[in-house]
């Protein structure tokens, strides 16, 4: 290695390359206080550094939950989904009166903020029938719901005996 070559070179003190992984060889150049290209010989402005701060601010952003987020879960927090208890009712008798119950129980069950899940029938005999019907409530609701039905129920026979009469 001759002596000028080494003079040639003394500007570069342990070129390596980028940290940021573009492939461009950089040296530390004492007098500017900057990383130069070592081909160029110019100031090392890393596109693959501008990247990661972008990364950084993204990262930021998400580590911070957004407004509407916090906005959803308080609303969400506000208006809990009521705990729903399960329950069945039998109705037993002549289809046409089953028809009047089934509907007068799934109308008092929507009412109370529950829904009918689905039923099962069983023929007593040619004229009655047994339905079971299958509904959730919610919780504390299924007393006042019975009491309703019973209610609608006993009018109606009681509409129906004055009727008879
Ligand atoms: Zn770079």
């Amino acid at each position: 290695m001759s002596l000028s070559n080494n003079n040639n070179t003394t500007a570069i003190i342990n070129p390596k390359p980028c940290n940021y992984n573009c492939g461009t060889r950089i040296y530390w150049n004492t007098s500017e206080n900057a990383y130069f290209e070592v081909f160029a010989k110019k100031k090392h402005i890393c596109p693959n550094r501008s990247k990661s701060n972008n990364n950084v601010v993204t990262q930021t952003t998400t580590n911070t939950k957004p407004s509407y987020y916090n906005k959803f879960a308080k609303q969400y927090q506000q208006q809990p989904k009521p705990k729903m208890s399960n329950s069945l009712e039998l109705l037993s008798g002549p289809i046409e009166d089953i028809q009047k119950k089934y509907e007068i129980l799934s109308d008092i069950v929507i009412d109370l903020g529950g829904k009918t899940h689905g039923s099962q029938s069983h023929i007593a005999n040619n004229n009655s029938i047994s339905l079971i019907v299958y509904f959730e409530i919610p919780e504390g609701k299924r007393e006042e719901m019975k009491r309703k039905f019973d209610i609608h129920i006993n009018t109606k026979l009681e509409n129906r005996i004055q009727i008879n009469k």
